[in-house]
């Protein structure tokens, strides 16, 4: 069984999750913030991959302080994702003075995944489904029964497309594809929000 934490960082209360079981020592992350947090939660077990629900700035600014901890991390985003995690215009650092411009210079640690994908996660098959909208580079996992949207769909909020690459079609067809997902066991998992109520609610 996956166990699912979370922290919320502190850049616009973005969420890392932190996905892990008692069987192993091996950890999962989706998204990377405040690395120093995860760090503390994880107490001497092993990131071996993490998940990038997009790659806006504030869901992956964590990420070298990941790759110094961790060299031999496994980062999973999209083709389009790929391309962002060089440019500070795509993940969308340069257009914020919290960050400093990201690039993620090395990129051998990183795999691109699509829709279609087959990945194992801790035992349990992983679902990819490509949700763009907010961001070509959204990806929506489905793992046992959670669901980790990023900003493709937060409960209660509309989606934001007004970033370079948002788009409020695909962002309307990504929202029912998601719901399509959903089931009566389905916990959300989105990609910001300070408190619990974001879980289990569909809308
Ligand atoms: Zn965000």
């Amino acid at each position: 069984m996956i166990q699912v934490d979370y922290i919320v960082n502190h850049i616009f209360n973005s969420r890392t999750y932190i996905l892990s079981n008692i069987a192993s020592n091996d950890v999962w992350l989706v998204d990377c913030g405040d690395f120093a947090k995860v760090l503390d939660i994880i107490r001497g077990k092993h990131v071996i991959g993490v998940l990038l629900t997009h790659t806006h700035s504030d869901h992956i600014y964590g990420l070298s302080d990941l790759l110094k901890t961790f060299p031999d991390v496994l980062i999973y985003t999209n083709d389009y994702g790929y391309g962002a995690l060089v440019s500070p215009k795509l993940n969308i650092s340069k257009y914020h003075s919290e960050f400093d411009d990201i690039i993620i210079d090395d990129r051998s640690n990183v795999s691109v995944i699509s829709e279609g994908s087959y990945m194992d996660v801790l035992g349990n098959k992983l679902n990819i489904y490509e949700t763009p909208g907010h961001d070509p580079s959204c990806l929506t996992f489905k793992l046992d029964n959670y669901l980790f949207t990023g900003d493709a769909f937060i409960p209660g909020i509309k989606v934001f497309t007004s970033f370079k690459g948002g788009n409020k079609y695909d962002a309307k067809k990504s929202t029912e594809k998601i719901l399509s997902l959903y089931t009566s066991d389905t916990k959300i998992c989105p990609g910001h929000g300070e408190i619990e109520r974001a879980v289990n609610i569909p809308l």
